[in-house]
């Protein structure tokens, strides 16, 4: 792959948590897992391999122990993430690893307690802070979404539909990259509005699910928020910026059993864990940098995820692990998963002034409305100066608008009042007949009418422009600031701590990788016993390593292994249902039958199914309007084509023997029935 200058590599950090109460209870020698937190490494121990055997250790960009604190991996790890989503960059967290492990927890957290707050709602927090925080030349508006993969099946979660919803289908655009068509999204004004939406979609989510936990780990949740920011830029126009936040709650990682399953429950099972297989397989391709096809196509996550992995993204995983012995070997795999991963370089951009910013349709439709608004006070407002008898003065164009729209008001309740009057006036007129007193009234009435319409159609507009307008946030005000200069401090304190943290490792990891190079610097020695031990050290070092290696090389080797006796042994199970479904068909359903089916079936790669073409190609043929009668455009009876026949001859002519009555509605109504019935009669015959 190509590595431009705006290349960045995928930051991958691994959070270990504390061990249950279960496994304290069974495990005998605790945990396998060690964490080197300056310098960012894993140390892992097999509890099967004598002591002997070198540990395993894993270098990623931080790692968090069973110790550590959910506001330090948002500060240290996500914080610069969702900066960069404010900014106009696209970002995704996903947190990866086996069932039980803490994605959940490190995601979502416990929301009441605000130390066990997740990435998710501290993100919330993050976004809307910043938008309060910030100038007020800038407007934003925040949008969420949320869905879930099932079974290699797109649901919106905020569907109000959602059991019986349909599964959504993947749409690709040249602007947007890969999206969900027909997705709900909901602008969201405050933090409040937003949790009130990730619930809405959690509470989805459990309904739909017999067992919450079994259905989890089955499924990819993805949450994803939509920030776009206005801002005038130097030459005076205002430009549009769009970042948008995934976050990503993988399914569990662990190998799902398929042994003993058959049939329909064999081909679920192998979707299942579809989605990650074939999302270790793009960052597989991805981390190797040298094949050139990467299988995206594969599955429906991968293709949700393809900018964040490898395209126009920032990303963070988070790969969680339990400590217990008694996992060791997915631990393993998910360290080996997260290791790999680092190697992805993604090319994030700022997405500026993109077509489909909706805050741009924002902007117009408030505008629009607001003019339309204003066109209609000054109208209410100039009448009411023609009968104050005021002369209309076109310099009023600068006046305060609050001014005009309370001289609007004024102008109807006067109107009221007058027609009252007038009306009043016109029942005590005793001179005036009473019909033409009557109709007078009627008049008056009408035109209150008209102004009471009137009156509501400006409401409801000024209604409609309020609602449109409080969607949009304003930086600097709308939103609360409840927090004081002290905490505001603390908070720039703790991200300073946060980011020094961060880079003190950085500098570390990069010591201990040039400590490795100046082993092959040449050193001048002194003495030759000097040199020896030196150089022992020195093969020491390299012998470890060396074993290490090739214990890696043993153990992905058996890993492959096992991988590929699974793939056979589903592909035996998926021959043998075929065989059956072949042996039904060529013996139970007649050749005809079968090629006629087979003539009509055609496959739609989007929605990854085989579909029946219609019988009969309807639309064109109801376009065209049947002929009954060559030569014809009607139906006609014997009668009347005697009649043409005839020509003008005396016993059919029509006017003696017909009688012209006038019809009423009912028989016009039985007649066209009769038409039409004689039209479709003619259809069906065709
Ligand atoms: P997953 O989503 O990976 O299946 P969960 O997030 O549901 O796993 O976590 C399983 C259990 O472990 C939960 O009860 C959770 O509270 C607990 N847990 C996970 N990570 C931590 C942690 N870092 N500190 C404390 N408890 C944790
Ligand atoms: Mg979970």
């Amino acid at each position: 792959m190509s590595k431009t200058k705006s290349s960045e590599s995928v930051k991958v950090v691994v959070r270990c948590r504390p061990l249950n109460r279960k496994e304290e209870s069974n495990g005998p020698a605790g945990g396998i897992v060690q964490m080197d937190l300056r310098l960012g490494q894993v140390i892992l121990r097999n509890p099967r391999a004598p002591p002997s055997e070198p540990q395993k250790t894993f270098t990623f960009d931080a790692v968090y122990d069973a110790n550590s604190k959910q506001r330090d991996l948002y500060d240290e790890s996500v914080r610069p993430l969702i900066d960069s989503v404010l900014a106009g960059f696209n970002g995704t967290i996903f947190a990866y690893g086996q069932t039980g492990t803490g994605k959940t927890y490190t995601m979502q957290g416990a929301w009441l307690d605000p130390e066990k707050r997740g990435v998710i709602p501290n993100a919330f927090d993050h976004i809307f802070t910043h938008i309060s925080r910030s100038q007020s030349d800038k407007q934003y508006l925040v949008r969420a979404s949320y869905l879930e993969i099932y079974r290699e099946e797109v649901r919106d979660l905020l569907d109000p539909n959602h059991a019986n919803a349909r599964a959504l289908e993947l749409r690709e655009s040249p602007d947007t990259g890969v999206y969900v068509r027909d997705l709900t999204s909901c602008v969201c004004k405050s933090i409040k509005e937003i949790e009130e939406v990730m619930n809405m979609g959690n509470q989805a989510r459990a309904v739909g699910a017999t067992d919450m936990n079994e259905h989890s780990s089955r499924s990819h949740a993805l949450f994803l928020i939509t920030v776009e920011c206005s801002q005038p830029g130097p030459d005076g126009r205002k430009h549009i910026r769009v970042g948008r936040l995934n976050l990503v709650d993988l399914a569990g990682s662990e190998r799902q059993a398929k042994t003993g399953v058959q049939g329909e429950r064999l081909k679920e099972a192998a979707k299942i864990n579809l989605s990650l297989s074939a999302l270790g397989n793009v960052i597989s391709a991805l981390a190797d940098g040298r094949s050139g096809h990467v299988p995206y196509r594969d599955s429906k996550l991968t293709r949700l995820l393809q900018d964040s992995l490898g395209g126009n993204a920032k990303t963070v995983m988070v790969a969680t692990l339990g400590p217990a012995s008694q996992h060791y070997d997915e631990t393993l795999t998910t360290l080996r998963y997260a290791n790999r991963a680092k190697n992805i370089q993604n090319q994030p951009r700022v997405n500026e002034d993109p077509k489909d910013a909706l805050l741009r349709e924002f902007q117009k439709e408030i505008a629009r409305l607001r003019a339309q608004l204003n066109h209609r006070k000054w109208r209410s407002k100039q009448k009411k100066e023609q009968v104050d008898g005021e002369g209309w003065d076109d310099d009023t164009a600068g006046e305060e608008e609050e001014e005009v729209e309370k001289e609007a008001e004024e102008y109807v309740k006067q109107e009221e009042q007058r027609l009252e009057m007038e009306k009043e006036a016109i029942r005590g007129d005793r001179f005036l007949l009473a019909e033409e007193k009557q109709r007078l009234l009627g008049e008056k009435e009408r035109m209150m009418g008209d102004l009471r319409k009137e009156q509501e159609a400006t409401e409801h507009l000024t209604a409609k422009y309020k609602a449109m307008e409080s969607k949009l946030l304003v930086g600097g005000k709308n939103i609360m600031d409840h927090t004081n200069e002290q905490q505001k401090m603390l908070e720039l304190k703790r991200q300073e701590i946060a980011e020094q943290t961060r880079k003190e490792r950085e500098m570390q990891q990069q010591m201990l990788v040039q400590d490795e190079e100046t082993l092959e610097l040449r050193e001048t020695f002194t003495s030759l016993q000097q040199e020896v031990e030196a150089k022992t050290k020195k093969l020491k070092k390299l012998y470890a390593k060396l074993q290490c290696i090739k214990a890696e090389i043993q153990d992905v080797n058996d890993e492959h292994v096992r991988s590929r006796q699974e793939l056979e042994q589903t592909q035996n199970e998926l021959t043998r249902e075929l065989k059956f479904k072949y042996l039904i068909i060529e013996n139970f359903i007649p050749p005809e039958e079968k090629n006629k089916i087979m003539n009509r079936l055609t496959f739609d790669p989007e929605e990854d199914q085989w579909k029946f073409q219609p019988l009969v190609p309807t639309e064109r043929s109801m376009k065209k309007r049947p002929a009954s009668a060559v030569g014809y455009k009607r139906p006609i009876s014997q009668y009347a084509r005697v009649a043409i026949a005839m020509g003008p001859h005396s016993r059919y002519r029509v006017s003696v023997n017909v009688m012209l009555l006038s019809l009423n509605s009912r028989t016009m109504c039985l007649y066209f029935n009769i038409d039409l019935s004689v039209e479709h009669s003619a259809f069906f015959y065709l």
